[in-house]
């Protein structure tokens, strides 16, 4: 039970904490995402904008090419003159073309018919290839295109693919009217593998950065994915076609010249239009898939991992420590509530150490001894309570108590303002491993009133309502332990009993009335305790009659004892009266030695009363 609990909070800490570490990080990672993006984005960016800016100057720089070329002597003389030796001339001129630069395939001289008249070839970057066969273009649709062109100062582009075995080359002819004199005499037709256009830079950039150079109907003229290009040409890659795959794309590309898409699947795109001249506008794209995106930063990501790992680890070892520390305190709390209340709820207890200094005390102690917590807090609460009074006796309560570990029993405790208390205290000592007493649990329970009461109980059962003496019970009591005495100590235990009767006492009452009669009661009782000794026994046993047990008394001390207080009642002017004694001396039967003194006390009566009259225990009697 203790353990499910335990680990029910250890638990719920790793939980909170495990929980908090991972919202952390996933916000990291999201930063971290977002951040990555926008890198991405950014250098897409500058790689479209680089390809655009090389798009359009190669343009125009083949235009200038052109213009130039068609501005040449040897060109106009060939045209004028087309002899092989003008032509071998044109052509040796045109090899010296920087070729490569521009993906420059071939040069050729057109006439207006469509028959190629000078030609002049860079293929595969290699130098002018001679004596190509001259062919008939006039089919051509880059001819055809050149040729209904209506502005015979531009110069139109056509795009052809051409299989090459298993290879496609797309083709962009670049078609410059040529003018003699305003007379259309040919034209000037430039082809340029466009596949090679960006081929130098692919190779520096990294995969993902490679522009997709799109025409104006959403075929791949160039991209990552060699298979999806020349959809123009190719029909089974007309579904590669950017307007079929991403149409909200293709959408946002005609909205805007330039910007960033994101698509519903998380992939990222990043595009711009490039106007090239005498064609339809290109469009520039660079995406990246989600995953791809993912991956970019899968490394701070697996970082970001292993942070929070350790983190959670970490907390894991820290909330072994901390779960326990609250279960320990929440079960202590839920312990001293519980040991409160219990203690609240019970007698008076007191917890000391070793050293007899409190340690905690209830409300019901305090109540009990009037003293505060506060103000027993120092010192030696034991000294303070218990040992006043009686330090030995006490010394051996707490020798009990060091050896049994408890002890129980009824003692007076000294409360506040000396009130003494009658308490039921019960000692227990608690011991540590090694047996060694370190604390003192004293419980009291206050018996105060219940003593009080039992010995104004005792005082009531045993004592005369009248005079106070010994009553009649106590006297037989008495008398029975007296006789007992005697019976175990027969030599050394000697003892007397006198009986004493008012004389005439009828009169009294009769005379003064039935109160004095109480009042005389009382005188004598009085006197007869006053000149006794505390060792003897005084007790009322009738209306008038009173018994003397006088213990270590001879009979002939005792008479002269009685003798005295009888005259002393005599010769009391308030008492108006006397008494008659009849003594005898004890003996183990108590019943026989009370009818001894009883018949001493008639002869006291009969022979004039005011007399002390003997009967020896010895004498016989009837
Ligand atoms: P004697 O000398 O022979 O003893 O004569 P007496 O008058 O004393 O006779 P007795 O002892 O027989 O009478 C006792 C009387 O005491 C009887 C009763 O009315 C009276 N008496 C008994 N108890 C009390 C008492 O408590 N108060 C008063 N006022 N009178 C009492
Ligand atoms: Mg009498
Ligand atoms: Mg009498």
């Amino acid at each position: 039970m203790v353990n499910k609990h335990w680990i029910g909070y250890l638990l719920a800490v790793c939980l909170f904490l495990g929980a908090v570490v991972v919202l952390f990080y996933m916000a990291k990672y999201e930063n971290i995402y977002q951040k990555n993006v926008s890198a991405i984005t950014e250098r897409a960016k500058t790689q479209i904008a680089y390809t655009r800016h090389q798009i359009t100057q190669s343009e125009n720089e083949i235009d200038a090419m052109l213009e130039l070329l068609s501005q040449s002597h040897l060109l106009h003389d060939f045209v004028s003159d087309p002899t092989d030796a003008n032509r071998q001339t044109v052509e040796a001129s045109w090899s010296t073309f920087p070729a490569r630069q521009y993906s420059l395939e071939q040069i050729t001289y057109i006439d207006a018919d469509g028959q190629e008249m000078a030609k002049a070839s860079f293929l595969h970057h290699a130098s002018v290839t001679q004596n190509q066969a001259y062919q008939d273009v006039s089919e051509a649709s880059y001819f055809i295109r050149a040729r209904q062109w209506p502005d015979k100062t531009q110069s139109p582009r056509q795009l052809e693919l051409q299989q090459m075995g298993e290879e496609y080359i797309p083709h962009l002819y670049t078609v410059h009217p040529y003018s003699m004199h305003g007379v259309l005499q040919g034209y000037l037709a430039v082809r340029r593998n466009y596949a090679d256009i960006q081929s130098d830079r692919e190779s520096a950039l990294k995969q993902q950065y490679i522009v997709s150079i799109i025409t104006a109907d959403g075929d791949f003229l160039q991209g990552r994915y060699r298979e999806r290009l020349y959809g123009f040409a190719l029909k089974e890659r007309h579904k590669y076609n950017l307007s079929k795959t991403h149409p909200a794309l293709w959408k946002k590309m005609h909205d805007r010249e330039s910007g960033v898409f994101l698509s519903e699947n998380g992939s990222l795109h990043i595009y711009s239009t490039v106007k090239v001249n005498y064609i339809e506008d290109l469009f520039l794209l660079i995406s990246f898939p989600q995953s791809e995106l993912v991956a970019q930063v899968e490394d701070d990501r697996s970082s970001a991992v292993q942070h929070a790992l350790v983190m959670i680890i970490l907390i894991v070892l820290c909330a072994l420590p901390t779960a326990y520390l609250i279960f320990i305190y929440q079960r202590r709390s839920l312990e001293s509530k519980l040991a409160t209340a219990a203690l609240n709820g019970m007698s008076a207890v007191l917890i000391t150490d070793k050293n007899h200094h409190m340690v905690k005390v209830n409300r019901e102690f305090e109540s009990m001894t009037g003293y505060t917590e506060h103000q027993i807090r120092y010192g030696n609460v034991r000294k303070l309570l218990f040992d006043k009074r009686d330090p030995s006796g006490w010394f051996n309560i707490w020798e009990h108590v060091s050896r049994e570990h408890l002890w129980e029993g009824e003692l007076k405790v000294h409360g506040r303002a000396g009130v003494e208390l009658t308490t039921i205290t019960r000692i227990q000592a608690l011991c540590d491993q090694d047996g060694k007493i370190t604390n003192y649990i004293i419980s009291l329970v206050d018996i105060t009133e219940r003593k009080e009461l039992e010995e104004r109980l005792r005082y009531l059962s045993e004592r005369d309502g009248l005079t106070h003496l010994w009553n009649r019970r106590k006297f037989e009591e008495e008398l029975r332990n007296e006789t007992d005495l005697i019976q175990r100590y027969p030599e050394n235990h000697i003892s007397c009993l006198a009986l004493v009767d008012i004389d005439n006492f009828k009169r009294i009452n009769d005379e003064r009335g039935h109160d004095e009669g109480d009042r005389v009661i009382r005188l004598v009782s009085h006197l007869l305790s006053e000149n006794t000794r505390t060792t003897d026994f005084v007790a009322r046993i009738g209306g008038e009659e009173f018994a003397i047990i006088m213990p270590h008394t001879g009979l002939s001390e005792a008479e002269r004892v009685l003798n005295r207080i009888r005259s002393c009642i005599a010769t009391d002017p308030r008492v108006f009266t006397t008494i008659s004694i009849g003594v005898t001396d004890l003996t183990s039967d108590g019943t026989r030695s009370y009818k001894c003194a009883d018949i001493a006390l008639y002869e006291s009566k009969a022979i004039g009363r005011n007399r002390t009259s003997v009967c020896h225990s010895s004498d016989e009697i009837a």
